[in-house]
């Protein structure tokens, strides 16, 4: 296959008699994504390596062929994007509702994008850098069994020849990545055919596509012949350009009473009519189908002498189908393990035990959730069905985790530590070490317990929000007495947990729906939201009971007044008459709490009796200064899906947009709200009048007033640190020198 990479031609092939004369230190099944990974990162630490693989290359693989981000950084490590340059660029995913638009989930890092690119070329590319790093290749070969020893550890597979022969390999480690239907994952008695975690899914390629954009196009929901039951499936378009695309239909459940082909053609015939772009698309090519295993579980994932990766471990996403990026990390993960057992001469047994280990912290709570809630599918689709028009963030943030949860390994604490640097500057204390062990323990917890919670930690990467995350604040402070290092990381990582269950919890929408009519039904999305605040506080709780157990009870009770806050402002929603005191004292006592507590907490742990009513006064003060600076800042962007639109949508006023309510004469603009509810209309017609009002001298005051609270506090780095965050929240202004 010409035409792309920068590969040789001639890499000689191994024959039989070779592969079978030497001893390996890993014998790898299969050449898919799996299989290669495991043979680049093994040869790199200079293992000696033989793959086979029942195919010659160049060969085709039923596929969506999209590689979404985290399937982009592991193809970077493994030095294959260069071969790639030529391939459709993707910049998110675009799901649409039947009869209800669509959605974008845009990936939002600078150097974020996805692929889509045909397994033809992109599987031969993982073989050939895999070739050209020194791995034999045994194309033709098709592993028949296991070979084992006397205890029954794995020492090799026979495997046969396309021409009849058989051939034995040996060696210290078999990787089984030969597919979802891994005969060896079988033969080792690791899988069952199951009932559950079990799919098929079928594609083809389309050509005639109109101006199709470079997103993966997911369309939701597919019904049965009938055109009347949803079914737990959903149709693809996934661009590969020149007005071509991959089409194709996933059905999540084995037992379900529906035909993947039909399917796949009522597909096509819906793609034609609904979809404008679609409606010239051709077949080229046959189609192709296989089986989708999501039934990924550690202690089926290894035996001694032998490691399962990619679909052979069951490792695709229950939510989206995706495998490739599983199967890269995972065959990374079988290389890394056994290059380390190899090295400190651990038996192959260890070996399996660490892979499983090592494959359970990373994918076991994700699958498992995933298999649980994603059951028949009807998870997924009833949270984005129930929050599709939303605009509130928490339901933002629970559909581009249930849709775009690819973000588990994501790196939060540098994000968080690159954006507040420039601001912090206590060069004498940890404060680096600090955030990143935060960030690690944050990352650990909702990767085991709830992976995809992991998205709402990137929710907080924007770099103005990232400056007041109370754990910053809470360890600022904390620095003002001699603390030990896990007593105040884990009072920040509790803190932090309980934040963002209040967030969770604070933003569903349940009362409008309730109040909007009489006979409203719970809405998956906030369930979702209720669940999810509850789980997070319930971390905080067990988090901080272990380490300090002294600080809970504060924490609790903010909370506690953090909601009644809340409520208050719920009971008030609506009122343009309200008075603006009013309204700033709910702020005070919900949102402004979580700038107070960290802050008391911190005087708390440095005991610091004497500096806690200072510290309440500055992070009280701090968060109203914020708050209302971004309420004025909000002003000047679009009502998108921000905290402030989804406020002015639930008919809580911000002080700016009140007072200018109050000062619009004739009150149109409040009453066309009032009846249309549509915030957009609502600040265009009150501008004129929020023109007027934008003085930043409300937030300016409330900054005074926190730098004013600091004089009782020591001089040095605390200080300043804390006096450089409320200039900042006023005027947005990061010095360029970095200090951590
Ligand atoms: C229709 C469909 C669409 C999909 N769309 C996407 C998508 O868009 N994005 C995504 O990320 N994932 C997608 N997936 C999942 C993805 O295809 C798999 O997760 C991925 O291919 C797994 O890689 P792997 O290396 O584990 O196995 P495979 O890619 O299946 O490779 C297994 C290899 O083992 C070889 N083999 C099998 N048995 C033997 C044997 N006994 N001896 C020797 N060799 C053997 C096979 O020839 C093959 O080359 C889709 C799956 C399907 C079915």
């Amino acid at each position: 296959m010409d035409g792309y990479g920068p590969f040789a031609e001639d890499l000689p092939l191994a024959t039989p008699a070779e592969a079978a004369a030497e001893t390996w230190d890993a014998v790898i099944v299969g050449a898919g994504p799996g299989g290669s990974a495991a043979a680049i990162e093994l040869t790199r630490r200079g293992r000696k390596v033989i793959l086979i693989d029942r195919e010659d290359f160049p060969r085709d693989k039923s596929c969506g062929d999209g590689i979404t981000r985290s399937g982009i950084s592991q193809l970077k490590r493994l030095g294959i994007l260069p071969a790639l340059t030529d391939q459709q660029e993707v910049e998110g995913v675009r799901v649409h509702m039947r009869n209800r638009g669509h959605r974008d989930f845009r990936y939002e890092g600078e150097d974020d994008y996805g692929l889509v690119v045909p397994r033809l070329i992109l599987d031969d590319c993982l073989l050939r850098q895999a070739r050209a790093e020194g791995a034999a290749f045994l194309p033709k070969c098709r592993a028949d069994d296991l070979v084992t020893d006397e205890s029954g550890t794995v020492t090799g597979v026979t495997a046969r020849m396309q021409d009849g022969t058989t051939v034995v390999l040996t060696g210290y480690m078999v990787i089984a990545a030969d597919g979802a239907a891994s005969r060896l994952a079988k033969a080792a008695g690791l899988r069952e055919t199951p009932e559950q975690g079990y799919g098929t899914a079928l594609r083809g390629y389309v050509d005639g596509c109109g101006d199709t954009p470079p997103l993966l196009e997911i369309m939701l929901p597919l019904t049965d012949v009938t055109d009347r039951y949803l079914l737990p499936s959903y149709g693809w378009a996934f661009p590969t350009g020149k007005g071509t695309a991959n089409v194709g239909v996933g059905l999540f459940c084995r037992a379900f009473d529906a035909n993947v082909r039909t399917l796949f053609d009522q597909f096509l015939d819906v793609l034609r009519k609904d979809y404008p772009e679609y409606s010239g698309i051709q077949l080229s090519g046959t189609t192709l189908g296989a089986p989708l295993r999501f039934d990924f579980a550690p202690e089926r994932a290894a035996h001694s002498g032998l490691l399962l990766v990619g679909d052979a471990a069951g490792l695709i996403s229950p939510f989206t189908g995706e495998g490739i990026s599983f199967a890269l990390e995972s065959g990374a993960l079988a290389a890394q393990t056994t290059d380390r057992c190899l090295r400190t001469g651990a038996g192959p047994w260890v070996a399996a035990d660490d892979y499983a280990l090592l494959l359970g912290d990373r994918f076991a709570g994700y699958f498992t959730l995933g298999n649980r809630a994603s059951r028949r599918y009807e998870f997924i689709w009833r949270v984005l069905d129930d929050t599709f028009e939303s605009e509130k963030p928490v339901h933002n943030m629970l559909r581009r985790a249930v849709l775009v949860p690819e973000g588990t390994g994501g790196d939060v604490e540098s994000a968080m530590l690159d954006d507040v640097s420039p601001l912090v500057r206590v060069p004498e204390m940890p404060l680096g070490d600090d955030l990143r062990d935060v960030g690690a323990r944050l990352n650990h917890i909702v990767r085991t317990d709830w992976p995809f919670l992991t998205r709402m930690f990137f929710a907080g990467k924007r770099a103005d929000m990232v400056a007041f995350r109370p754990s910053l604040l809470l360890l600022l402070t904390s620095y003002l007495g001699d603390v030990e290092a896990k007593r105040r990381r884990a009072a920040a990582t509790a803190l932090e947990l309980a934040y963002l269950g209040f967030l969770a919890q604070s933003g569903i929408r349940g009362i409008e729906a309730a109040a909007a009519t009489a006979d409203a039904t719970a809405n998956w999305g906030d369930k979702l939201g209720i669940l999810t605040g509850d789980y997070l506080l319930a971390k905080a709780h067990e988090v901080g009971a272990r380490d300090c157990p002294d600080l809970v009870p504060s924490i609790l009770s903010a909370m506690a007044s953090a909601c009644e806050g809340r409520v208050s402002e719920l009971r008030t929603a609506w009122q343009p008459d309200m008075a603006v005191e009013k309204r700033i004292a709910q702020m005070r006592q919900c949102m402004a709490a979580f700038f107070r507590l960290p802050c008391e907490l911190g005087a708390m742990l440095a005991e610091q009796n004497d500096l806690s009513g200072a510290l309440r006064d500055y992070g009280e003060n701090l968060g109203l200064a914020y708050l209302l600076n971004e309420d004025e800042l909000a002003l000047d962007r679009p009502p998108g899906s921000t905290p402030f639109a989804s406020d002015l949508s639930s008919g809580l006023f911000s002080v700016p947009v009140l007072e200018a309510a109050q000062r619009q004469t004739g009150g149109a603009a409040v009453r066309a709200f009032l009846s249309h509810r549509d915030p957009a209309r609502f600040l265009a017609e009150l501008s004129p009048a929020t023109r007027h009002i934008k003085r930043r001298k409300l937030p300016e005051e409330y900054r005074d007033q926190a730098i004013a609270a600091l004089s009782p506090l020591p001089r040095g780095g605390v200080a300043k640190s804390l006096s450089a965050l409320a200039g900042y929240a006023v005027s947005r202004q990061v010095p360029k020198r970095r200090v951590l």
